[in-house]
């Protein structure tokens, strides 16, 4: 039997992550993935630039039951400290927006960098590898993978969420987690398109690829102020992504089309000066010509002249336009989430070194726990932030 310091189960951003920073400390480290190749979903993120972090993060940028558990680890490992990794490795990266950083070239170029990393530690990278069982004595963790055993004083969990099974995602984690007697909080698909019912389906269908600077709310109040795209399966779009994170089923979102618009001010003026031009020309200076036509058809626009609105149906239009109520239908699901919201349950774990208080030399680390971020960077930065701090406890202990 092959014996470590420590085992980590999952090569994405967090467990290679994890490996390198143990592994440079002077750990002996398996690191074991079921895929193919490392670092699956950093290459597709961002789409294909990885958005590796973000310049704002900040603990309220993170959903958790438990929102003071990430403070510690995003306080000790930065956003700061993983720019200056990347820039140490040459990777030239951007301010998309919102404080998003971007590689200038490819996704390639973390993993690359992340590979490094790992090389510099000394990792023990196994890919294709399964893991059958998990087994604990006074000696640590045994795994039998398909082929051999490994042991290690340390096992560390950095199987990710259930987002994108095409990508390699595995309930994994979660069945350690309750194998060792820990909490898993129901699990929910994040960061995910809105799908929507029939009729109102439909009728949209024709703006599919429109997108519209929007605000969206929640019905617990919760908003975002960012694009909302139509799509032949509802709506999507970062405004959307990120609400889909606060929203529960049967609940409705309110959106405001014409979030910097005084809609009535701007119809009244435009009254004043052109009486009898269209409604639906007037609205087509502040709102893209498809939308309008298609809330024309829809009959939500009357067609008529400025001058032939009445106050009741301009009250409406304001209504429409700026506090749209849609009941999405539900969520495109894992197939397309980016995230998993739910997961371990944070209070099992020490906030310091993401070790399970009941079962001790066991980590969670990444997205396999109750902590997911907004859409953004904030996810990776969550990776790199857990992943940190627990190398730091395997190398301590
Ligand atoms: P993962 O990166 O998912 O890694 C888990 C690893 O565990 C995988 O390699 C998997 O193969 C392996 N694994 C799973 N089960 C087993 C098993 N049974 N045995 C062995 N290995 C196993 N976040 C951002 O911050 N910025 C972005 O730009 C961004 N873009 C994204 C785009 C897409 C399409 C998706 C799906 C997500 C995106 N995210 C982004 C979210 C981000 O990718 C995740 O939050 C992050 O990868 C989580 O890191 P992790 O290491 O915890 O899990």
């Amino acid at each position: 039997m092959e014996k470590f310091d420590a085992i980590i189960i999952g090569a994405g951003a967090a467990g290679m992550f994890c490996a390198a920073m143990a592994g440079q400390a002077g750990s002996r480290v398996l690191l074991i993935d079921n895929g193919k190749k490392p670092g699956r979903k950093i290459l597709m993120s961002g789409g294909g630039r990885c958005n590796f972090t973000n310049l704002y993060v900040e603990p309220a940028a993170y959903l958790s039951q438990n929102p003071h558990f990430c403070k510690s680890a995003l306080a000790r490992y930065t956003q700061w400290d993983f720019i200056d990794m990347v820039g140490k490795h040459g990777i030239a990266w951007h301010e998309k927006t919102l404080g998003q950083l971007f590689c200038d070239d490819s996704a390639q170029q973390v993993v690359d960098m992340l590979v490094a990393e790992c090389e510099k530690g000394r990792v023990t990278m196994r890919l294709r590898s399964e893991v059958l069982s998990i087994e604990r004595d006074e000696q640590g963790y045994t795994l039998q993978l398909n082929g051999s055993s490994v042991q290690a004083a340390k096992l560390v969990i950095a199987s990710g969420g259930l987002s994108m099974p095409g990508l390699g995602a595995t309930p994994f984690g979660y069945k350690v987690a309750e194998q060792f007697g820990l909490k898993v909080l129901p699990t929910r698909a994040g960061l995910v398109p809105f799908t929507l019912h029939k009729p109102l389906l439909e009728q949209l269908q024709v703006l599919s690829g429109v997108s519209v600077p929007s605000v969206i709310t929640a019905e617990n109040g919760v908003s975002f102020r960012e694009s909302l795209l139509f799509t032949h399966r509802g709506l999507s779009g970062p405004a959307v992504l990120q609400l889909s994170s606060y929203w529960q089923p049967g609940e409705f979102v309110s959106v405001n089309l014409l979030p910097d618009t005084d809609l009535d001010g701007f119809i009244n003026e435009q009254r004043n000066v052109h009486p009898n031009q269209s409604l639906k020309n007037t609205l087509a200076m502040v709102l893209p010509k498809r939308l309008v036509e298609c809330l024309q058809q829809l009959q939500q626009i009357p067609d008529v002249t400025l001058k032939q609105l009445n106050s009741r149906q301009q009250s409406e239009l304001v209504e429409t336009l700026q506090a749209w109520r849609v009941q999405p239908n539900g969520t495109e699901g894992y197939r397309t989430a980016e995230v998993t919201l739910g997961g371990v349950d944070t209070n099992e774990l020490s906030s310091r070194t993401m070790e399970a208080k009941k079962a001790p030399g066991l980590y969670f680390i990444g997205e396999v726990m109750d902590v997911s971020g907004w859409l953004g960077g904030y996810n990776f930065q969550w990776a790199w932030s857990s992943a940190w701090a627990c190398a730091q406890a395997l190398v301590e202990g």
